[in-house]
């Protein structure tokens, strides 16, 4: 077994359990929500528990400068800027859009520049050569002294899943404290980079806390995540001194809605009847469509763990995208 990778302490844990009684009917089966949107203050969401050991291993090599890339709403970065702020780190965004817009920053990308993170714009199609275009900046960087530290996509990579391995040990523990002991039938979770599906995958099975992880992908496909999520596993195993299988794993694709990012009239309706009658505030990129895509699931098992992974802030930049949902 290789040695136990090192992690920082950078989220408020561990996250509520909660039981959400009032949505059982909507969702179609007894419904237990993960709090991991309350991980933190504005850095909350799934990415800090992968960025507690990403970060960690940035720090322990003595890099300088952190380099990471999503969209310009990227819930991923905005994290990352938050965090590298905290540790002392600077911290360089390449954020995909179409067009450098000319609108002030708004959401995830007004807390990027609040943080001070330096934004580099690029667009959809250098997005795709992302891996290789942060390795050159990362060369730069380091040729003028500044050592860096590139975060893929994120934050979905072998240690980074590792947040996910420790999240479903916290679950445990909060298990055998106060909720249904023999676990759930499922775990729901969004899927846009894989990291945290791979995680939960080794985590739930390894903690007895599902037999089966369902990953609603919010982008690309299926037969893409599965893939992506058994190669994220396999390396992630390296950490894993027991070797214990993963949970089984299935990827549903058919409630991601029209493109990435964009949702249909339903979801955004099925968005505002869960707030109304629970409280809860979805996001409508990642969880608004997982969870709908859980309440649309033909067969699923009776007892089912949501991992409410946040999003908050891209909901606050999308305020006309509801406006026809409200009344
Ligand atoms: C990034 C993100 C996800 C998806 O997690 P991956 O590990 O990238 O698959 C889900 N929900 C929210 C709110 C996210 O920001």
């Amino acid at each position: 077994m290789n040695p136990r990778p090192p992690r920082l302490r950078l989220a408020h844990l561990p996250t509520p359990l909660e039981r959400h009684a009032s949505l059982d009917a909507l969702v179609g089966t007894e419904l237990w929500v993960k709090r991991d949107d309350m991980s933190a203050g504005p850095e909350a969401g799934n990415k800090i528990r992968k960025l507690e050991f990403l970060l960690a291993e940035a720090l322990e090599q003595n890099r300088r400068v952190v380099i990471t890339c999503g969209g310009l709403q990227s819930n991923h970065a905005r994290a990352t800027a938050l965090l590298c702020a905290r540790l002392g780190l600077r911290c360089v965004l390449l954020l995909r859009t179409a067009s450098a817009p000319d609108s002030a920053p708004e959401g995830n990308w007004l807390l990027d520049r609040l943080a001070g993170a330096e934004i580099r714009f690029i667009t959809p199609d250098q997005y795709r050569v992302r891996d290789e275009l942060m390795a050159q900046l990362a060369a730069e960087l380091e040729s003028r002294g500044e050592p860096a530290y590139v975060v893929p996509e994120g934050g979905s990579n072998a240690l980074g899943a590792l947040g996910y391995v420790e999240a479903m040990r916290e679950l445990r523990e909060q298990l055998d404290r106060a909720g249904p002991r023999d676990g759930f039938g499922a775990v729901v979770v969004a899927c846009g980079s894989g990291g945290t599906l791979a995680g939960v995958s080794l985590g739930a099975a390894r903690y007895g806390v599902a037999p089966l992880v369902i990953g609603m992908a919010v982008c690309d496909d299926r037969t893409y995540f599965e893939h992506v999520a058994s190669e994220l596993i396999r390396a992630a195993r390296r950490f894993d001194a027991d070797r214990v299988e993963p949970a089984a794993l299935r990827v549903e694709d058919a409630f991601k809605g029209p493109a990435y990012a964009v949702s249909t009239a339903e979801q955004r309706r099925f968005m505002v009847q869960v707030a109304r009658a629970s409280g809860l505030v979805l996001d409508p990129v990642y969880t608004g469509k997982a969870l709908f895509g859980l309440s649309r699931l033909a067969d699923k098992p009776q007892r089912v763990l949501f991992i409410h992974t946040g999003g908050l802030p891209g909901l606050l930049a999308s305020p006309r995208e509801f406006a026809a949902e409200l009344d």
